[in-house]
């Protein structure tokens, strides 16, 4: 058999965690199994790297940061191998070059491509635990890139697919996948299961578990998951495709406070608006959510939409520099607002669950600011100081308190 096994950063933070990393991970070897481990950088450290760069330089070139991400991963699984060395097992630490794992150009932000498995196979033939790098990669120029914050999942769902592993287990801080973030929901519940898609909102959508690339990694290949604690021996929860999962009208309701929001007032009402206002949002490799445009009136329209925090500069900008092009009359920006969603594949085969929770919201006199809704998930933006108390009105409304 052969594992993935990915480690978070609270799971390797200090010298006794990354003992216990090591020791869980050569009880499967002592098994028999061929074990590949991934790890994320030690504790806050890409945070801490971050900070150093900002100190230096506050708008950082993007390639430079990724050559600076990269040392916090190397770190981890150098110290790792040296553990399980320390306690008799044979490992090997390799990183995105000596594996090769090939990512598009964007710095800050690439797609793995494709993994060679060779180096891998090899090591493992040799008997040796094989740790990895996660979140970074290499891209055709031979630099580093990184996936993303939260990337190194996607890197062990990419290898556990690359290796046709029989299993990829996430290890974090936390014993699962919750109804909601128990920090902010204290009657929050873990699921035992949940599927693909649910899971891909969830994460998208702020709840902070997985790498939402990852999850769709998964689905395409079909790799199921498991998340759980490093720190403890509970089961954690599985992410698989639906038909094995028992459908819950609602599964999770998430909130994301790092969106802002942006809108454009005044743009021509013609046709290709839209497109130009996106078109050039895209060029700068900026994602964004929640999109309302307004009925045009006296020839012109407004369009809203979220970005991500970190991209509100970024995206002013960019808009401001195609004024001419886009010609409109103001672009407003909001920051205090949070995005509330609630998520569940049950929602396909049932009427009524928008409506109860805009009920839920209008009984908590909380104003809705912007909808957009899918089969499997209902978004609204609200005010961030109203969040708190929205994401408990709602996760009881739903009965999924425990
Ligand atoms: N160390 C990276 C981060 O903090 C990647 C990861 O943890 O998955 O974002
Ligand atoms: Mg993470």
């Amino acid at each position: 058999m052969l594992v993935v096994k990915k480690f978070g950063g609270t799971s390797v933070a200090d010298k006794e965690r990354i003992f216990n990393v090591a020791n869980r991970c050569i009880e499967d070897y002592k098994k028999g199994h061929d074990v590949v481990v991934v790890l994320s950088a030690m504790g806050k450290y890409t945070d801490e790297l971050i900070s150093m760069a900002q100190d230096i330089n506050p708008r950082p070139p993007k390639r430079e940061m990724d050559m600076l991400f990269t040392i916090g991963e190397q770190m981890s699984v150098a110290l790792m191998a040296m553990a399980m060395n320390q306690l008799g097992v044979s490992a090997v630490s390799l990183n995105a070059f000596q594996v090769t794992m090939r990512t598009t150009s964007a710095y800050g932000n690439a797609r793995l491509k494709r993994i060679d498995t060779e180096r891998i196979r090899t090591e493992l033939e040799c008997r040796k635990i094989v740790i990895v790098t996660g979140f970074q990669g290499i891209n055709k120029y031979d630099d580093y890139t990184t996936l993303g914050r939260g990337g190194s999942d996607t890197t062990a769902v990419a290898l556990a697919a690359a290796l046709r592993a029989d299993s990829c287990e996430i290890y974090t801080d936390v014993d699962g996948v919750y109804t909601a973030d128990p920090r902010l929901v204290p009657s929050a519940r873990k699921l035992k299961e949940i599927t693909y898609d649910e899971m891909l909102d969830l994460s998208t959508l702020g709840a902070g578990v997985l790498h939402n690339r990852s999850v769709e990694m998964a689905k395409k290949y079909g790799v199921p998951l498991v998340v759980r604690s490093s720190l403890n021996n509970r089961p954690g929860t599985l992410v698989k495709e639906d038909a094995k999962v028992e459908r819950m009208l609602v599964s999770g309701v998430a909130l994301d406070r790092n969106a802002d929001r942006v809108a454009i007032i005044g743009l021509k009402d013609e046709p290709g608006i839209a497109f130009k206002v996106f078109d050039c949002l895209a060029k700068k490799n900026i994602n964004v959510d929640v999109i309302l445009q307004s009925i045009g009136r006296d020839g012109t329209k407004d369009i809203s939409f979220t970005v991500d925090d970190g991209n509100i500069e970024e995206t002013v900008e960019t808009l401001e520099e195609n004024r001419g092009r886009l010609s409109f009359d103001r672009i407003e920006s909001e920051t205090k607002i949070a995005k509330l969603s609630i998520v569940g594949a049950g929602m396909i085969s049932h009427p009524g669950v928008a409506a109860k929770m805009f009920e839920t919201l209008y009984n908590e006199n909380i104003n809705i600011n912007m909808i957009s809704t899918s089969e499997i998930r209902v978004t609204v933006l609200i005010k961030d100081s109203d969040a708190d108390r929205a994401i408990n009105a709602v996760h009881d409304a739903f009965g999924l308190a425990e």
